[in-house]
């Protein structure tokens, strides 16, 4: 039976009055199992109206307060979690223990926002002049709206909401309408937590919905998460309409396998990272960078050798190493990516169209380009799908330019044993966040994550310190009291002499 969703809006749910309706796959077998309601215009900006009048009370709860909602919410996910993860992998197609771990990525970000009282403490100088204290407090934005992909559909709407709610922002989440159920039911459980009704809408919708959350002039800030192409547009509309906004784009993220490296694990490494959750990932490792001639064979090999032991399935299926792609349009473009690769002159070693796989969803094998060269499409462009490209370089400096030189920048890894060769990587690749030794690396909660390039457009990073800078406003006071006053009107600028 094909279920019917609905939006979520000051704390109840909200069937849509549109009209216009998304269909959301189950990637396992083809078919649609469930219509999600797409909302127009008029219908954002109400939910917009309900967020501004929850969010005025919302800001004057102490933060301690707030803090003790996101630990509720905490404790309220940790009971349902096998439940969210296995309804999360029913619509996304990540195997489940994968959805697991995006639940739980997400709940880091939650703990730490939980920690709001200290991270919301200003600055503070005594006696800046005689009898003069100067101190600045964080203030919330006012309503923030959020606009998330479709392949982190717990982690990313966590990223934003936590520190956003924790700040005294209220929020207004638009998720992916490709697996819109699991972001309904994380506001569902803010709300059980002890969230007030309406501080977290959530809006599914297209274009039309994100457009007007861009311009409406009640929305401060603007988060987003996805393909380059809308990163761009959701950041140019957003600053044009006078908000703050931070946008995560696309990636091609490149694996240094240095000639000293342990290839074993490098090829560990790859086939995680490059494989792992079908390659649907913006930190997935998309391109293998062997140097030299004797690694670039030796690592072939042994990605053969393990290319042909992994195991594609449905994505509650305890075994597979991953599952179906998201969705009809994602299994296309993947495909597509195959016949380019072969057309420009790539080798195909290994073709993910060959095998057999549960009927009807939308599955596909892993592949391996090799001979993969700069310049080609399939280097220069996220697949965003379960395929390595490996381009060979002669050298470390020649490894080097391959993510440097690429327009994406968000992560980059390398394997190595030199400390001398992995310290000069780390201070000179140009990419925004780097892994030695380690292949996804994807920041803690703690410290912040965020590309450079063509991946971000914005100045701050997505949670940690910069998080609360982002949905925040500083305001700085310089006081003195009455008694302190000994002179008349002053009609220079004030120095502190
Ligand atoms: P997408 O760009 O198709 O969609 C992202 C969001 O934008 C969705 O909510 C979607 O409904 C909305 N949207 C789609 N078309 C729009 C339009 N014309 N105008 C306004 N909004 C529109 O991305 P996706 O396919 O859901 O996610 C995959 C992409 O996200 C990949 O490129 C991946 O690299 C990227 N991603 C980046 C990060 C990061 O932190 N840099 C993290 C996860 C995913």
């Amino acid at each position: 039976m094909i279920r019917d969703l609905t939006h979520f809006i000051a704390g109840k749910p909200h069937p849509g009055s549109s009209g216009a309706v998304g269909e959301v796959y189950d990637p396992n077998t083809g078919s649609v199992q469930a219509r999600v309601p797409l909302a127009s215009a008029q219908e954002t900006r109400e939910a917009i109206a309900d967020a501004v009048e929850a969010q005025k009370a919302w800001a004057e709860w102490n933060p301690q307060r707030r803090a003790r909602v996101l630990l509720a919410f905490l404790r309220l996910v940790e009971s349902e979690r096998a439940e969210l993860a296995r309804l999360l992998s029913a619509e996304h197609g990540k195997t489940v223990a994968d959805a697991d771990g995006d639940i739980q990525r997400g709940l880091e970000v939650v703990e730490f926002a939980a920690g709001i009282p200290h991270l919301l403490k200003g600055e503070f100088t005594d006696n800046a002049g005689t009898g003069i204290d100067v101190y600045s407090m964080r203030q919330p934005l006012g309503v923030v709206a959020g606009i998330t992909p479709f392949n982190f559909p717990a982690m990313i709407p966590l990223w934003q909401a936590a520190p956003a709610l924790a700040c005294g922002n209220a929020f207004v989440l638009k998720p992916s309408e490709r697996d819109p159920s699991v972001p309904v039911r994380l506001a569902e459980l803010f709300l059980e937590a002890g969230l007030p009704p309406g501080v977290l809408n959530v809006v599914h919708g297209g274009k039309e919905a994100v457009d007007t959350l861009l311009t409406d002039s009640r929305v401060e800030a603007a988060c987003f998460v996805g393909s380059t192409a809308i990163a761009e547009h959701v950041y140019t509309t957003a600053t044009a309409h006078g908000k703050r906004a931070q946008c995560f784009g696309g990636a091609k993220n490149h694996l240094i396998v240095m000639p000293d490296a342990d290839l074993g694990q490098a090829t560990d490494a790859l086939i995680g990272a490059g494989y792992g959750s079908a390659g649907e990932r913006c930190m997935a490792i998309s391109v293998a960078v062997p140097v030299g001639r004797a690694t670039a064979e030796a690592l072939r090999e042994r990605l053969v050798s393990r290319i042909a032991e992994l195991r594609v399935g449905r994505s509650d299926d305890q075994e597979a190493d991953f599952g179906p792609l998201v969705g009809p349009d994602a299994l296309e473009r993947v495909r597509g990516y195959l016949d380019l690769g072969v057309a420009e002159g790539a080798e195909l070693v290994v073709d993910g169209r060959s095998g057999t796989f549960p009927d009807g969803g939308f599955f596909i094998g892993p592949s391996l380009f090799d001979h993969v060269r700069p310049g080609m499409r399939i280097h220069r462009e996220e697949i965003f799908g379960p395929v390595l490209s490996i381009v060979r370089a002669d050298d470390y400096e020649q490894a080097l330019r391959l993510p440097s030189e690429h327009e994406y920048g968000n992560g980059v890894a390398i394997f190595t044993r030199d400390g001398d060769t992995a310290r000069d990587f780390t201070r000179r690749v140009n990419t925004g966040m780097v892994g030695v030794n380690v292949p996804i690396p994807v920041p803690v909660a703690y410290h912040s994550f965020g590309g450079w390039k063509r991946s971000m457009f914005g100045d701050l990073n997505q949670f940690g310190t910069d998080s609360i800078r982002f949905f925040t406003r500083t305001k700085t006071v310089t006081s003195r009291w009455p008694s302190g006053i000994r002179e008349g009107a002053s009609f220079t600028i004030p120095t502190m002499d």
